[in-house]
């Protein structure tokens, strides 16, 4: 059976001190853990990390990353960049890249395409806002995000981690009830099934306001296999409590 993983995403959120007292207390409880543990740092701050996470156990994540190889792309960041900060993971697709920076999905798929080419593994989020799940088109919507980035990485797919996470529950405090999130968990593992007869190897991660509370009941479902976190992921107790979660 494949570990869970347990991504963080501290979002736009951090300092020297704080990333450093934060890691330090997140290395300090790694012992015994049986996941696997990656966070998702800004970029200004993926050398120190970097530094940071070495020997600890802990991968070392992006939040986004260009679509081009390299280039006059003012303020963007490469996955070859990436790659020489030793990331192993970037997040493409986040609803709030959907949101407030027009990413489609055509180009969420270009960027996974890139990660791969690069070694690096693409957490693709897809999910639902309320008002689509409350028109009943939750099925539709994230199946139709998957598809592009199948249709784009074809035979790749299996190295890619999937992140379902409904935008209604994205540091809402509102989480999907184990049973929704499964439900929609379920239908992203067929559609991957139809894709690769390695369907079973990728992650799909439950994001959406996820904590020490509510994180053993998701991670017990069939078809989730880790989480990816945002407010949780900057308090040590909270994050460490997710990760304890994750058997
Ligand atoms: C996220 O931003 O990926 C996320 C899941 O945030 P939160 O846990 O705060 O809802």
């Amino acid at each position: 059976m494949k570990k869970k993983l347990i991504a963080g995403n501290w979002k736009m959120n951090g300092s020297s001190a704080s990333n450093e007292a934060l890691v330090k207390a997140l290395a300090a409880g790694m012992d015994g853990k049986d996941c696997l543990v990656a966070v998702c740092v800004p970029a200004p701050y993926l050398g120190q990390v970097q530094a940071l996470v070495a020997n600890t156990g802990m991968d070392l994540g992006a939040q986004d990353l260009s679509q081009h190889e390299s280039g006059a792309y003012t303020g963007e960041v490469s996955a070859v960049m990436l790659k020489d900060f030793g990331v192993r993971y970037a997040i493409v697709g986040h609803s709030e890249r959907r949101q407030y920076h027009g990413e489609t999905d055509a180009l969420v798929a270009l960027k996974a395409q890139r990660a791969l080419a690069n070694g690096i593994t693409p957490i693709v989020c897809v999910g639902e806002t309320l008002a689509e799940r409350e028109a009943g088109q939750t099925e539709e919507v994230v199946k139709r995000q998957l598809a592009a980035v199948i249709h784009t990485n074809g035979h790749c797919i299996s190295e890619i981690v999937v992140a379902y996470e409904p935008v209604w529950a994205i540091g809402t405090g509102k989480t999907a009830s184990p049973e929704q999130a499964q439900e929609v968990h379920a239908v992203l593992r067929a559609q991957l099934k139809a894709a690769t007869p390695h369907a079973d190897r990728v992650h799909i991660l439950y994001g959406g306001s996820m904590n020490a509370a509510n994180a053993a009941q998701l991670l017990a479902q069939t078809d989730i296999d880790g989480g990816l976190v945002g407010g949780a992921s900057l308090k040590a107790p909270d994050f460490l409590s997710i990760v304890a979660a994750a058997r």
